[in-house]
Formats: structure tokens, C-alpha cells, sequence
């Protein structure tokens, strides 16, 4: 049986040469590829200003930090509930209260549950783009300037992609980026990197102040090995990266470091250049792969790929299954036929009522192969391994009382 793996990053030969000729020149921390790369972010989302930083939520830090400065009073931060929990853990390591926003049928959060929850202590608003998938933040932005609250164009699952003219990114204050894994340029796990884009000038020189001289992100060797043996080559590696694990900490390797603010490695830059070249490439790919699952599913009234757009660019591919269908079920099914899949974030708190519309989407979502690696065969073969999972999990008549409004069902 063909297994179909989920996929971490879109890696050519130009990123891994990248990455061993640090290693082997010794240049993992400090190198010239950390200039580079701040010039081509620089260049790429001008006439912004790119800080590139170890981490995504790095720069959420800083941003707030300065935000906070400027409206002593404020302390709330609005976020969508539906969000990598980082982003809420960041928010609150920084000293705010998060006032969570509901989502559309699209994963993005609502501009209208976001002007509810404005009121005079509104620092900011997270406006994050789901599996690259824009959210309405052309609404959200004007909303924020009428009520001269800060916004942050959460950008960390997209790079270079343009939303009614602009690039992702660059609309708010600041906008950010994050090259973990599974996220659209990769340069690795926990720490590889990420961005914080200054678009507001009047914000230069704080954010300038709190970005210049960051040490460069240590123990990025190892961690840059640790993703190839667990990530990058699990399927051949398998279990072994437990003892991996242990083998290291025999070895006394990179001891687990608290987070702490720092600019990527010149390792990790060197991956994000080469990620930046292929970048045209990838999203063709993807979208690609996106329109593949939409063209298979749209047969099956009960399936919905909810960000599906013509055209549109999409990280990674969420299944939405039916109401009263368990996705557990399904993705162990789908396991039993060779297809790896993985659940999407969870809300924070069930149940509550600002929020009721994330709670109900995201137990019902699944996430399905969407690695270069995957043909028209294997999405045909997902498809029909989740149809047949459905059939088998619920009854059929079940079913067919639902119907599905998908704006682009063809
Ligand atoms: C991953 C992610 C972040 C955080 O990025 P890190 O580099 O992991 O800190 C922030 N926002 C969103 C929407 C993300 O997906």
C-alpha cells in the first residue's frame, strides 16, 4: 500500500545545500545570509521595512511591547479563537487579555465579531490568514483606523502572496512572518525563523530601537538536524527519532533554551533564500493540489474544502466533514488506508458564546495530504478513502438532509 504523507516543508536541493555549507563552513549563527535575507524582505515588502527575527510570535512580542508603550491604558488584544495556540500563550506571556473573535465559514476571523469587541482598552487586533487563505482584512483594517486600535497582518502562513492588490503583510502597523514548519516558506521547527514587517513609520524608531543588535539564534545546528530526522525524512526514519532524542541529551546537545527574542540564524536564512527563489513554484503547486481535492469533493455534497477559491493559494487543504460526523473516526480510517491527516487548532474554551461558530467548524476539521509529493491519484484516493470512511461512519440518510452551500460549487 502507497502511503500519503502529510508534508512539512517544499525543500529542492538548493535548501539543503544551503544549510550543509553553513554547517560545514561553521557559519550556523553569524553569516552574510542574514543581510541578504533582511534586503530581499526588505525588497519583497517595501516600502516596508523586514527585522527578520527567530520566530513568528518574536515579533508579536515586540510589536505589543511597543503598542503598549504608546496606549498606556489599553490592555486588550483581539485574536480570532480559532488560532495557533502560540499566538494566544504570546499575547498573554506579554501582560494583555485576549478577547477572542469568532471566525467565518472561511477559518478567518469575522470583521463584524471584531467591531463588538472594540472598546477603549483595544490595543490590537491579530488579523491572522488561515492556510493562506486571506482574511477580509481590507474591512478589519478600516475598521481599526476609525477606532485608532493597532493591527497586526498576522502573515505567518504566507509569504508573497497578494490580497486586492497588496501583499499579505503589509497591511496594519506591522505585519509578521514565520518559516516554521508547515507554514509556507520553511526553514524548520521551533525557532527557524520568522519576520516582523514595519509598515507604519511613525512606529520606525521603537521598533527599530527593539530589533537592532538581537543576538542571532543559537544551537541551530542541531535543531536543523533534529527537523530533517523527524520532519523532513520521518518516513525513512520512523521511530528511530526517539532514540535520536535520547542520543542527544546523552550527548549534552542543545539543552532546550527558554524562548527568547533573537534574529534567525545565518543556517536558517540561508533555507529562507532559497525558499524565496522557489517561491512561485510552490504556490503553483499548491494551488494546484487545492483545485485537485475542490474538483474531486464538489461530487460529494458533504464534503467541503471551506477555503477553496479558483485560483487561490492555499498552505495547506482542511476538509470539512459533515455536522454529528466524528473526525477521530475518520482519520482513523484514513489511517488504516495509508493516509496520514491531522487535526486543525482547537478553541480555547468550548462552549462559549462569542466564539460558537469556531467551536462547531473546528471539530469538524481535517487536515489531508498536500506535499509536492501528491498526484491526482493519491488526492483521488484520499477522496474516496474519506468518502468511504463517511458511508461507513454515519448513516446514509443522515446525509442527505444536509446540504452545503459552497459559493464556488460547480
Ligand atoms: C505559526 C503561527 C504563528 C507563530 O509563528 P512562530 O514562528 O511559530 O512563532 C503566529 N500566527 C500564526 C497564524 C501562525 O500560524
Amino acid at each position: 500500500m502507497r502511503h500519503r504523507h502529510l508534508s512539512y516543508a517544499d525543500w529542492s536541493r538548493a535548501e539543503y545545500a544551503k544549510a550543509f555549507l553553513s554547517l560545514i563552513l561553521g557559519e550556523v549563527s553569524d553569516g552574510e545570509h542574514i543581510k541578504k535575507l533582511t534586503e530581499r524582505l526588505s525588497k519583497l515588502y517595501a516600502p516596508g521595512v523586514a527585522y527578520p527575527l527567530n520566530f513568528g510570535r518574536s515579533a508579536i512580542r515586540i510589536a505589543l511591547k511597543v503598542f503598549g508603550t504608546r496606549r498606556p491604558g489599553c490592555d486588550e488584544v483581539i485574536i480570532p479563537a480559532y488560532i495557533c495556540p502560540s499566538v494566544i500563550d504570546t499575547v498573554r506571556d506579554a501582560g494583555f487579555k485576549v478577547r477572542f473573535a469568532d471566525i467565518g465559514d472561511d477559518l478567518n476571523i469575522d470583521p463584524s465579531s471584531v467591531a463588538t469587541l472594540l472598546n477603549d482598552k483595544t490595543l490590537a487586533v491579530i488579523v491572522p490568514h488561515m492556510y493562506g487563505c486571506p482574511a477580509r482584512i481590507t474591512e478589519i483594517e478600516a475598521v481599526c483606523q476609525a477606532a485608532r486600535v493597532f493591527m497586526i497582518d498576522d502573515a505567518a502562513q504566507v509569504v508573497g502572496i497578494e490580497h486586492e492588490g497588496r501583499l499579505l503583510g503589509t497591511f496594519g502597523d506591522v505585519g509578521i512572518l514565520s518559516f516554521a514548519q508547515s507554514k509556507t516558506v520553511v526553514t524548520g521547527v521551533r525557532g527557524s525563523g520568522g519576520a516582523l514587517l514595519l509598515n507604519n513609520q511613525d512606529l520606525t524608531c521603537d521598533i527599530s530601537k527593539a530589533c537592532h543588535d538581537l543576538p542571532a539564534a543559537r544551537h541551530r545546528g542541531q535543531a536543523f538536524l533534529h527537523f530533517l530526522w523527524n520532519y523532513m525524512w520521518l518516513r525513512y526514519t520512523g521511530t528511530s527519532g526517539y532514540y535520536f532524542a535520547r542520543l542527544h541529551d546523552a550527548l549534552h546537545l542543545g539543552k532546550q533554551e527558554a524562548e527568547h527574542l533573537a534574529c534567525i540564524a545565518n543556517l536558517d536564512a540561508g533555507v529562507a533564500l532559497a525558499q524565496i527563489d522557489r517561491l512561485p513554484l510552490i504556490h503553483r503547486r499548491k494551488v494546484l493540489i487545492a483545485e485537485m481535492y475542490f474538483e474531486e469533493l464538489k461530487k460529494l455534497q458533504e464534503i467541503r474544502v471551506p477555503q477553496y477559491a479558483p485560483g487561490r493559494y492555499l498552505s495547506r487543504v482542511m476538509l470539512l466533514l459533515p455536522p454529528g460526523v466524528s473526525a477521530d473516526a475518520v482519520r482513523t480510517s484514513l489511517k488504516i488506508a495509508g493516509v496520514e491527516t491531522r487535526v486543525g487548532y482547537q478553541p480555547p474554551i468550548a462552549n462559549e458564546r462569542s466564539f460558537s461558530s469556531a467551536a462547531g467548524i473546528a471539530k469538524r476539521l481535517i487536515e489531508v495530504p498536500s506535499g509536492s509529493d501528491i498526484s491526482a491519484i493519491d488526492v483521488q484516493k484520499i477522496c474516496t478513502a474519506v468518502r468511504d470512511s463517511l458511508r461507513s461512519h454515519s448513516s446514509v440518510g443522515d446525509l442527505s438532509h444536509e446540504t452545503y452551500q459552497t459559493p464556488y460549487q460547480g
